[in-house]
């Protein structure tokens, strides 16, 4: 206990399984394990795995375990020895048969060495570990098909057609699209990947199959994926959520920068970094935190956009680890700039030293903030909303959607505001057989803005209706033309 040994503990009781207690042990547990590799990496019987990046040879969750080792023969020994002690002291064998060897970089002689002492089977990548496909190289298309088929087998079949379009978004927003947000928060993933599963959340939705051709769909893709109050059906935009998620990682790389994990590259595409670097403001106090030369910490802006042409002569090496600390010490940020500046750059130089001059460190941490909430701290939520700034809103999206009407009449009125309702002005832009004007009054074209307010025997309707209620006066005039401003 707390890194001394104490008494032995016997145990008196099994647990049942799905004990809410099971998990906790299995964490004071397995935290054995992870202590004897770090212990036996302290006393030199393990070398460390290299030089920067992550000194973490085990990854533990549920019952998967990964652990990193050096491919030597003494080193193998020692894994397969801590592996062996830890199994008589807790019960916990290793079944050596179950697990497999993964070589990274090894050559045959090296991977022959780690089967004969370790005895277990070699596999090659990708390995599957928590559910996610993994490799050191690009994955392929095949193993990523998998996760498509996955969402393709949450098709409800049959049961399919007994859903109207209500039904069909509610399936679309809550199932089909919430199982690739796994794998998109792991990965940069490739867009045929977006498109594949897109297609099927398409096809589903207008017609309640895994295949539909483009005519089925009364209102277009892009649209469709928009959140209600921009006028979309709220259904997630995949390749949007993958960037808001991915910013996640960003923000934990800035904030938290003691994860294992944090010395490394991220993969993570353009627009969700660029993104990322306008929405974070850093206030600056001792300046150990704060990136000189691309993180916001001068009076709000970045220095690439004090001085563009400055930050153009220094180094990239230089710009990805300068801390302001550094950078303010001595005046290193003046050694960064190399090559000669234009009158222009010489200008930029002089503003920047005068507002580096005025600017002094204090004791406290430096703080990032999220600009986009007010709790200044990150949300893939409000990143997600982000990217959809500057958008038009859909005025009468509260009208609509926050009313108590059965959804399916909600989902009619969507379509009719949109104007993509089977009228006779649809049918004829699609050059079929329609009826040339209005079949309730003959008198003018038929739309469905007409037939919910512009047409006389609509009028009637809404007249009577409201009569009940004594607020005739509501009625549409005969002068209204659009259902969605009426209302
Ligand atoms: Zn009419």
């Amino acid at each position: 206990m707390n890194g001394e040994p104490g008494d032995i503990i016997t145990h008196q009781h099994g647990l049942h399984q799905g004990d809410p207690l099971s998990p906790m042990l299995f964490i004071i547990v397995m935290d054995v394990l992870n202590s004897l590799f770090m212990k036996a990496g302290e006393v030199g019987l393990l070398r460390p795995l290299s030089a920067r990046a992550t000194n973490h040879r085990i990854s533990l969750y549920a019952d998967d375990v990964a652990l990193f080792t050096k491919p030597v023969e003494n080193e193998l020994h020692v894994t397969k020895l801590i592996l062996d002690h830890f199994g008589e002291a807790s019960g916990l064998w290793t079944n050596l048969q179950k697990s497999c060897v993964i070589p990274i970089q090894c050559d045959q002689q090296v991977q022959q060495l780690v089967e004969d002492s370790l005895e277990c089977p070699t596999k090659g990548f990708p390995c599957t570990y928590l559910g996610m496909p993994i490799s050191h190289k690009k994955l392929r298309k095949a193993d990523l098909l998998a996760w498509v088929e996955k969402v393709a087998d949450k098709l409800p079949g049959w049961k399919a057609s007994l859903l109207n379009l209500a039904g069909r978004a509610a399936l679309v927003r809550f199932v089909l699209s919430a199982i690739p947000i796994y794998i998109l928060f792991a990965m940069n993933v490739p867009k045929w990947f977006i498109k594949a599963i897109d297609k099927i959340r398409r096809s589903f939705l207008w017609k309640g199959r895994r295949e539909a051709n483009g005519g089925c769909c009364l209102v277009a893709w892009e649209k469709v994926q928009r959140p209600l109050d921009l006028g979309g059906l709220g259904i997630l935009n995949l390749e949007i959520a993958s960037w808001a998620l991915q910013m996640k990682w960003l923000w934990l790389q800035k904030t938290t920068s003691d994860r294992p994990w944090s010395g490394l590259e991220i993969p993570t595409h353009p627009h969700a970094r660029a993104m990322f670097a306008i929405s974070i403001v850093t206030q600056v106090g001792n300046g150990r935190d704060t990136l000189f030369w691309t993180d916001k910490w001068l009076h709000g802006s970045a220095l690439p956009d004090i001085a563009p042409e400055v930050f153009m002569h220094v180094p990239k090496r230089l710009t990805n680890v300068r801390i302001v600390e550094q950078a303010l010490t001595d005046r290193t940020w003046v050694r960064d700039i190399q090559g000669g500046l234009s009158i222009y750059g010489l200008i930029e130089y002089l503003i920047l030293w005068d507002l580096i001059e005025e600017f002094i460190l204090t004791n406290e941490v430096d703080r990032h903030c999220w600009k986009h909430d007010n709790s200044g701290i990150f949300s893939s939520k409000s990143a997600y909303k982000l990217f959809f700034n500057g958008s038009i809103t859909f005025e009468p999206w509260r009208h609509l959607w926050k009313s108590w009407a059965p959804p399916k009449c909600k989902m009619f009125l969507w379509l009719a505001i949109r104007n993509k309702c089977w009228t006779a002005d649809q049918i004829a832009k699609r050059g079929l057989d329609h009826p040339v004007s209005c079949v309730l009054c003959d008198q003018e074209e038929e739309t469905v803005q007409h037939i919910l307010v512009g047409c006389v025997f609509a009028r009637e309707f809404w007249y009577i209706l409201f009569q009940a209620v004594h607020f005739q006066q509501l009625a549409p005039r005969s002068n209204e033309k659009d259902f969605a401003s009426w209302w």
